[in-house]
């Protein structure tokens, strides 16, 4: 057989070069169409080399019949000068399917796009793919003429396989142990593997496979991740024909199945990434529905304690005040605990209601215009008994003229008092000192309350939690101290929701200083802002 270059060019002897060995195997196999291009086939490009036919001797009677077939191929103008192989095209093939492999998220439209490709590439009867997980070969998808697509369940005829086993004696588990592809002329007379599947008759494809080529499929890190079996089938009228799969489609394979393995591996990546987002999305909304649900119960479940709470303490004030004007000594101290105990509980109420209000996104801030220094003075006669009873010395550090400020007042007296009760309760025989200053950033007028104590301060450990809800240093400190570890949490609330904030320094056994930083001036887009970052 001759061969003839219609163009010169170095690529060209190539090209020339390796028609002709698809030429030559083509005679030997007998098969022209797996050897030589498939004129037939819309994906081979015609460009660039031609065989000519007037140069293959067809004459001279080959002496096996797979040479009088190609013979009788060519003489059918099966192979005419307009029609060649292009090498070209297959690659330039290859990295489009490449690209659109890539480009598939879904999973099972991407074993399909594999199959699909591959058959289509070799001309196969009829591919099957399957992934490797858990030692198991899962079947995930067949094809063949006789069946339209055949997801492996999920579309068209419900045709599934069970798993293969991981053992030498099948083909496709071979292929994934040893990583390497397999082809097969005729399973009929193949010995290495057991083909006992293969060769009865199969009811659910409709065909029985007569060669096959199992190429692995394996990721960027060369591990096998599954198998792609190309088969073609016994032919009826001639059970002894071979049809098998040409060493060039071999590695044309061999490429495809290396980059759909990165294109499985990226989407089966893809979905697990998906399926574990899902599930936090899930989760999420659950702990956001039952946050809430429980915010929403507090919320009623204080207020409602907050009624008869009140008619206690109140109740217990005119008896008290009767006991003193009847000079009922003996009452006096019973009615002053029932009173203190109310007040307290009513406190603890209140707080519980402060924080499920702002976690429900409920509480309201009531910007309104206040005298900082009238403000300061009422602190400091409400803390001041609380600084006494530990024989704290009380220093207020504010300027005469500190002027107004426009915040919510009843909040920022609540933030005060908690921060500086907090410096009394947890300094003895100290100073506490509020400390007021005012300053402007970048145009902006600020106020600072620096509530210093000498106290015993707070361990390093503790201080990044030291705003969050229900944290108290260590345990005994509630029983010690009282108190719910609310306070701080509610307050840099407040602080936030007002466009502030409040942060924290302390030295253990040294003390503490809290400050509280806020806009002299608060806007309700500053209290809208931070309402909706905090979420
Ligand atoms: P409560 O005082 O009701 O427990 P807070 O949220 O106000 O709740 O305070 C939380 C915890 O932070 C306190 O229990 C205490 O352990 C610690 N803490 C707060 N302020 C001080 C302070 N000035 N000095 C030392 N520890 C403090």
């Amino acid at each position: 057989m001759k061969l003839k270059c219609v163009e010169e060019s170095d690529s060209a002897i190539l090209n020339a070069i390796l028609i002709s060995t698809q030429v030559a195997w083509a005679y030997s196999v007998g098969k022209p169409h797996y050897g030589m291009p498939d004129i037939q086939h819309p994906n081979i490009q015609t460009e660039g080399w031609i065989i000519d036919p007037s140069l293959v001797n067809v004459s001279a009677k080959p002496k096996n019949r797979f040479g009088s077939e190609l013979a009788e191929f060519i003489q059918k103008g099966g192979l005419d000068s307009k029609r060649s192989f292009n090498l070209m095209g297959h690659i330039q093939r290859l990295s489009n399917i490449g690209r659109a492999l890539s480009g598939e998220r879904n999973l099972n439209a991407l074993l399909e796009t594999i199959v699909n490709e591959a058959r289509d590439l070799t001309l196969a009867d009829g591919g099957t793919l399957y992934i490797l997980k858990d030692d198991l070969l899962h079947f995930k998808i067949v094809q063949n003429d006789s069946l339209s697509i055949n997801m492996g369940g999920v579309t068209g005829a419900d045709i599934t396989f069970p798993p293969v086993e991981i053992k030498e004696s099948n083909v496709s588990a071979y292929v994934a142990i040893k990583n390497i592809s397999v082809n097969i002329p005729d399973v009929y007379n193949y010995k290495p593997f057991d083909f006992t599947g293969p060769k009865k008759f199969d009811a659910k494809t409709g065909y029985r496979t007569k060669s096959m080529l199992v190429v692995p499929l394996t990721n960027h890190e060369d591990v096998v991740i599954g198998v792609l079996q190309l088969l073609n089938a016994r032919d009826v009228n001639d059970k002894k024909k071979v049809n098998p799969f040409s060493p060039d489609y071999e590695s044309l394979v061999e490429s495809l199945a290396s980059q759909a393995a990165v294109a499985v591996s990226n989407a089966s990546l893809i979905n697990e990434l998906k399926t574990a987002q899902q599930t936090l999305i899930g989760a999420r909304d659950r702990a956001e529905d039952a946050s809430r649900a429980k915010s929403n119960f507090l919320a009623n479940m204080s207020h409602e304690l907050r009624t008869p709470m009140n008619a206690i303490i109140g109740y217990s004030e005119m008896l008290l005040e009767d006991a003193e004007e009847e000079g009922l000594d003996e009452f006096q101290s019973d009615l002053d605990k029932i009173r203190s105990s109310g007040k307290h509980l009513l406190g603890l109420i209140n707080e519980i209601l402060d924080l499920s209000k702002i976690e429900a996104g409920k509480m309201e801030i009531f910007l309104e215009s206040f005298d900082i220094n009238e403000l300061i003075k009422e602190v400091e006669a409400t803390i001041h008994p609380l600084a006494e009873n530990k024989s704290n010395k009380l220093i207020i550090d504010c300027p005469d003229n500190a002027g107004f400020m426009e915040a919510d007042e009843t909040r920022v007296r609540q933030m005060l008092h908690n921060l500086l009760s907090n410096a009394c309760k947890f300094t003895e025989k100290g100073t506490v000192t509020l400390r007021v200053t005012r300053t402007t950033q970048e145009g902006e007028d600020w106020i600072i309350f620096d509530i210093i104590d000498t106290g015993m301060g707070i361990p390093k450990d503790y201080l990044k939690n030291i705003f969050l809800e229900f944290s108290q240093v260590d345990n005994s400190s509630t029983r010690k101290f009282g108190g719910t570890g609310l306070g701080l949490a509610i307050s840099r609330r407040f602080c936030l929701m007002m466009g502030g904030d409040i942060t924290v320094k302390s030295v253990e056994g040294a003390g503490s200083t809290f400050s509280i930083e806020m806009p002299v001036k608060v806007t309700p887009k500053a209290t809208l802002r931070r309402r909706a970052s905090d979420r």
